[in-house]
């Protein structure tokens, strides 16, 4: 199945909302009209298959719309992340050998119009209230023969070391994932997801939208988090589905009273690591599944899951199990797979596993090997088969031959009552190569120094592993899908 039929197989269900947004809703018998009209449009500039589409562009149902008729039109399509400067937007340009760029006019409240003007770009679509009616005038679209397994996306990540790359994947890696979901949840029609993750990344654009469509629910589409607003839609709309990052759980922990939530059903966590507290604080709190889940862009980007029903057993701390389109296996440094319970790298193999990264034979090399995706993450299995991420192995820190995990100092930092969230990271050090350093934000109004925390530690970690230079800071600086930006740390 290609992507823009996910929702096309829903087009019985006629006068159920399919998306929502600042009052406007959009049903499943409207829905094909406007992906056909962005698509039509999109052929008029010249756009053809295989051509590449920026999209550079906040939440709203015109991502959706464009998205999807650029799939239609048989282009890649490429979600820019609106945190890039417009150096990065040249290079992602340049690297993707995009000609076209849909650009919301908010953006261009950032990004001087002149700028993009400069990008050998072949078209430059603003998507103003006019373009938007023209664009609904087109109803020519021309039908484009697609294989599932053609590449519609290029999803550039990694931005927190060297140059991003664009994972590219296909209609079947995303319907994969879609389908797994689906064959492990018990959500439909019924459901409405609210959105307030961004669109640009796989986790928000897969679960919010791809899935949700395909399942017929609706989406509510916010147009960034917003806490105040997040609260209000929650307690006061009929949202039954949620996906945020950890520090959005944390928040509503400490917002939200016991039995105040009457619609949802289901919170799922992804991107960062969930505190095991939180998980289990929430859980006991409202009574209804926080699930940890684990992706990466490479993986479309759902690879595991808890279990999501509400008897099942969601282990705190856990990423749970991997989804039934793809296998995982812990190896160690010569690909050996490692016992139970030890650590090593996550690898992942399955139809939801990308096609390689864009114009990067030696990158791709590099993580895909024998069909399997090398992640980057240092992880372990407990006798259950449910997986936990340890770190990032780049993270890692390396002490006078001691390897110390920052998650783990990390997590047993936020055990102290004062610390509201820790950053760990290693700084360089003449004798031992590197030295512990956190990064700490304490909760309002307590207090904690430097020898208090280390003294907490003291039980609780190795002495080597206890960070030697603290660093108290008010906030921690994050990407949108809730990583700590460790290289702005260094
Ligand atoms: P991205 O490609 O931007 O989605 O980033 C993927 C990376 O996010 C993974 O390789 C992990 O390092 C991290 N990540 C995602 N989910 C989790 C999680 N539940 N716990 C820990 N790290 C996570």
């Amino acid at each position: 199945m290609k992507i823009y039929e996910f929702f096309e197989k829903n087009a019985g269900l006629k006068d159920h909302v399919a998306i929502k947004f600042k009052g406007e809703t959009i049903t499943y018998g409207d829905l094909p009209k406007y992906v056909n009209s962005y698509a039509a449009y999109l052929q008029s500039l010249g756009v053809k298959k295989g051509d590449k589409v920026i999209l550079s562009m906040p939440n709203c149902p015109e991502f959706v719309f464009s998205y999807l008729g650029s799939a239609k039109a048989g282009a890649v399509t490429i979600p820019l992340n609106l945190m890039y400067t417009m150096e990065e937007i040249q290079y992602v340009v340049k690297e993707s050998e995009a000609d076209t760029i849909v650009v919301h006019p908010v953006v261009l409240k950032n990004v001087d119009i002149s700028a993009f003007g400069k990008l050998n770009l072949k078209n430059i679509v603003v998507l103003s209230d006019d373009t938007k009616k023209k664009i609904m005038e087109h109803d020519d679209f021309k039908q484009v023969e697609i294989d599932d397994d053609e590449v519609c996306t290029y999803l550039y990540t990694s931005g927190t070391t060297g140059k991003p790359k664009g994972a590219m994947l296909t209609h079947r890696n995303f319907e994969a994932d879609v389908v797994a979901m689906d064959e492990i949840s018990d959500l439909g029609p019924d459901d409405n997801f609210l959105c307030v993750l961004p669109l640009f990344h796989s986790f928000s654009w897969t679960v919010n939208v791809l899935f949700a469509l395909y399942l017929g629910s609706t989406v509510t589409i916010k147009d960034n988090f917003m806490p105040k607003d997040t609260l209000e839609t929650l307690l006061n709309e009929d949202i039954t589905v949620f996906c945020g990052v950890p520090s959005i759980f944390a928040f509503l922990i400490r917002m939200v009273e016991k039995g105040q939530f009457k619609a949802l059903r289901l919170a799922i966590s992804g991107g960062a690591p969930l505190a095991p507290e939180v998980q289990r604080g929430f859980e006991e709190k409202f009574n209804f599944p926080l699930v940890e889940g684990y992706g990466l862009s490479e993986a479309a980007p759902v690879a595991m899951l808890n279990p999501l029903g509400v008897d099942e057993i969601r282990k705190p701390g856990s990423i749970g199990l991997p989804l039934p389109c793809n296998e995982a296996k812990i190896v160690d440094e010569y690909n050996n797979e490692v016992p139970v319970g030890e650590v090593g790298e996550l690898i992942l193999k399955g139809s939801n596993i990308m096609v390689g990264y864009h114009n990067m034979p030696e990158e791709t090399e590099k993580v895909l090997r024998n069909g399997w995706l090398h992640t980057g993450d240092v992880a372990k299995k407990d006798e259950d088969g449910y997986y936990y991420i340890v770190d990032r192995l780049k993270d890692m820190i390396i002490l006078g031959g001691f390897n110390v995990y920052p998650r783990e100092v990390e997590e047993a930092l936020m055990e102290h009552p004062a610390v509201r969230e820790a950053a760990v990271i290693g700084v360089g050090d003449k004798y031992k190569g590197e030295e512990v350093k956190a990064f700490i934000v304490l909760e309002d109004g307590m207090t904690a120094d430097r020898k208090e925390l280390q003294n907490f530690l003291h039980d609780k970690l190795a002495k080597y592993k206890i960070p030697k230079i603290f660093e108290f800071v008010n906030e921690l600086p994050k990407s949108p899908t809730g990583k700590v930006l460790k290289k702005l740390l260094k």
